[in-house]
């Protein structure tokens, strides 16, 4: 948890609540049109 927060501040993109990616589970980065894994780099583009 601590490494998560660690991580959070120093991307500035992660929020409760978000997606996990579904290649290797971690939780992905919400960004403005996109979510972002940042241990795959795994990226799956909003809808909206
Ligand atoms: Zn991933």
């Amino acid at each position: 948890m601590i490494f998560m927060a660690k991580e959070a501040k120093k991307a500035g993109a992660y929020k409760q609540g978000s997606k996990y990616c579904p290649k290797c589970g971690a939780r992905m980065a919400d960004h403005a049109n996109r979510f972002t894994c940042g241990r795959c780099k795994y990226t799956e583009f909003k809808s909206k």
